[in-house]
């Protein structure tokens, strides 16, 4: 059976990891999410003290780049992978809000996006993979067979957000969720190193008024036309 990668990038909580996820498992492919990845590194970067209030002293993070190893391991009673820094799991650490307040300035530095990159692509080698991201279809798989860009509106995303950490008991309030949804949208389109945007032959697919299961539907019959 012919192998592909499919490639899904699009601003934050428009639910590009549900449908990667749906998509790897019913495709028995390998699902990368290059979030996490980021995240670690912004975590990190907090636990060494190297960002606070937003400054962040990219100097030293470059200097301390040799020293972060990022990892995903199959957690087999989860049907997932998770995600290591340094040897440590830190799946659940990584969705904090001070993470994600902290991470898409850490994915400015240029120095960050090439050791990652590198990591994805190496994890892309053969095929038979989901990944979402900012810059999958643009700049980590260019050659993609089927890229997607995912969309929803701002209140739409940071309601979805808000539900999913109210959920797994975390306090927030729907303001703070929407300035970090707003933020992070602003410093990922607007970064001069693999800005997020829609390469064009990306697919668009606004999913504001879809139900998982007739985005999922329209989804697997693009995969089944590149197959
Ligand atoms: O996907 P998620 O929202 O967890 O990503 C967190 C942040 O990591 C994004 O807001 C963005 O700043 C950065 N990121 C990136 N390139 C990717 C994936 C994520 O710059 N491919």
């Amino acid at each position: 059976m012919k192998k592909i990668t499919i490639a899904i990038d699009g601003f934050s909580s428009t639910g590009k990891s549900t449908l990667a996820k749906q998509l790897a498992q019913k495709l028995q492919y390998v699902y990368v999410d290059s979030g996490a990845m980021y995240r670690a590194v912004a975590l990190y970067t907090l636990q060494q003290n190297l960002i606070q209030d937003t400054i962040l002293d990219t100097e030293s993070l470059i200097k301390h780049l040799p020293s972060i190893k990022v990892t995903f391991q199959y957690n087999e009673s989860l049907k997932a992978s998770e995600i290591y820094l340094n040897g440590e799991n830190v799946n659940t650490e990584i969705r904090s809000m001070e993470v994600s307040n902290a991470v898409s300035r850490v994915a400015t530095v240029p120095e960050v996006r090439q050791q990652l990159v590198a990591l994805q692509q190496q994890m892309g080698v053969h095929k038979g993979i989901v990944m979402d991201g900012r810059d999958i279809g643009t700049v980590v798989f260019p050659d993609a067979e089927l890229k997607l860009f995912m969309k929803a509106s701002a209140h739409t995303r940071a309601q979805r957000r808000y539900d999913e950490l109210i959920g797994s008991g975390t306090d927030v309030t729907f303001k703070a969720v929407l300035e970090n949804i707003t933020s992070r949208d602003h410093l990922d389109s607007t970064r001069e190193d693999s800005p997020l945007f829609k390469a064009a032959d990306a697919i668009e697919i606004d999913n504001s008024n879809l139900s998982l299961d007739e985005q999922f539907d329209k989804v697997l019959a693009l995969v089944q036309s590149k197959l």
